[in-house]
């Protein structure tokens, strides 16, 4: 079945130009044509679509989110109550409002079971409406570490190389390690280091032999460098750089993924929304250095890709595309952040020849935005229709 969209503004998302009075021809799930109307030939017998007034860009692509996690003002408190069941129930409503917001591949960075692999696989198979999802198992923390009453915890390179053959096993897509503390734990510092080198270099040891790749919620200057030294695909947050994290970061092709959106929101609602106070104050401390951070990685010429981290305190799914805004509000151009957002985080998750840009062979995930984010970076949110895999949500 051919589908043609034609008379929109084209954002690719490979960071070119965009193109006015665009065409793009769909056959079932993939584009076979993309470019300026009259460059194109147009094929017999397919359904024209006109979205003329709107921007057709690829859908968003999240590189990290908690499907599994409510946005509420103590989200891990409220894991704890939950049982399995529950938490994937959510979980499914969840998936299914960030597809509606926009995004068609999302990276789901951890929970306590393999249930985000089941959802995985349902969404796959049609089971459920929801983003293309990867997903890391259970991220593996170590004794009394970030976030451990949702996650495995491990200790010494034996435990860590055992975890991760135990999530590739059960099909995980990527490894996720806890470099350090954090904000939403209590009695942990986001600053102070926690897995060391040597126990996240086994596990990354075994990511890299299953042909995966490995991501480090690491906020403190040492634990990112421990991440850095030890192998990892990707640093998460990233709060506090300094001039040689960055230097390790461009060394080695480590990306950056800055989730703007977590601080935003825990500072914006505050303790009256309920947000636990240790998880305010220590929020308070970091915001602004990890601002800075993000506009020295940027700067440097890091990669980033973008990542909200969704789940957290009043951080919704389905809002994703407020991280773009303030990726914006912070210093890049929007076209850098809509890549960042789209090509970036395709190439970080290890899928740039499927998703990603809207480019000939790519499947037809795309986001229509009423208006031009070009010049109104609120048409992010002016959201026309969603497409993935060539049918509209
Ligand atoms: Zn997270």
């Amino acid at each position: 079945m051919l589908k043609i969209l034609k008379g929109f503004q084209l954002i690719d998302g490979t960071g070119s130009a965009p193109v006015a009075d665009a065409l793009l021809v769909i056959d079932n799930d993939v584009i076979i044509d993309v470019g300026k109307a009259a460059e194109i030939h147009i094929p017999e017998g397919a359904e024209m679509i006109d979205l003329s007034g709107r921007t057709v860009m690829p859908g968003l692509i999240d590189a990290h989110v908690h499907l599994f996690l409510d946005s509420v003002a103590d989200p891990l408190g409220l894991a704890l109550q939950d049982s399995d069941s529950m938490a994937t129930i959510r979980a499914v409503r969840n998936g299914a409002k960030t597809l509606r917001g926009g995004v068609t591949t999302v990276r789901d960075m951890g929970w306590r079971s393999f249930a985000n692999l089941d959802l995985r696989n349902a969404v796959e198979q049609g089971i459920v409406p929801g983003p293309r999802i990867l997903a890391c198992g259970q991220f593996l923390t170590m004794t009394g570490g970030h976030a451990w009453s949702c996650g495995l915890e491990v200790d010494g390179p034996d435990e860590l190389c055992k975890g991760a053959r135990q999530q590739l096993k059960a099909g995980a897509d990527l490894i996720k390690l806890m470099a350090t503390g954090g904000v939403l734990t209590p009695g942990v510092e986001p600053g102070s280091p926690q897995l060391n080198e040597e126990e996240m270099r086994a596990a990354i040891r075994e990511a890299e032999k299953a042909g995966k790749r490995s991501a480090a919620h690491a906020q403190g200057t040492s634990g990112i460098k421990n991440a850095i030294r030890a192998g990892i695909t990707s640093i998460e947050h990233g709060m506090i750089l300094d001039e040689e994290a960055v230097e390790m970061m461009l060394e080695r092709g480590v990306y950056l993924v800055p989730t703007l959106a977590a601080p935003y929101w825990i500072n914006l609602r505050g303790l009256e929304a309920g947000i636990p106070e240790y998880a305010w104050s220590k929020n308070k401390n970091i915001m602004e250095k990890h601002k800075a951070s993000f506009q020295m990685a940027l700067r440097a010429g890091v990669k980033i890709a973008m990542g909200t981290d969704a789940g957290t305190p009043y951080n919704e799914h389905g809002q994703n595309h407020i991280e773009l805004k303030l990726m914006v509000e912070q210093g890049m151009s929007t076209l850098q952040a809509i890549t960042a957002a789209t090509q970036n985080a395709a190439d970080l998750l290890g899928i740039g020849e499927k998703v990603g840009t809207l480019t000939k062979g790519k499947q037809a995930d795309l986001l229509i935005l009423n208006g031009d984010p070009l010049k109104d970076i609120n048409a992010f949110a002016k959201i026309d229709r969603v497409y993935k895999g060539g049918k509209v949500i």
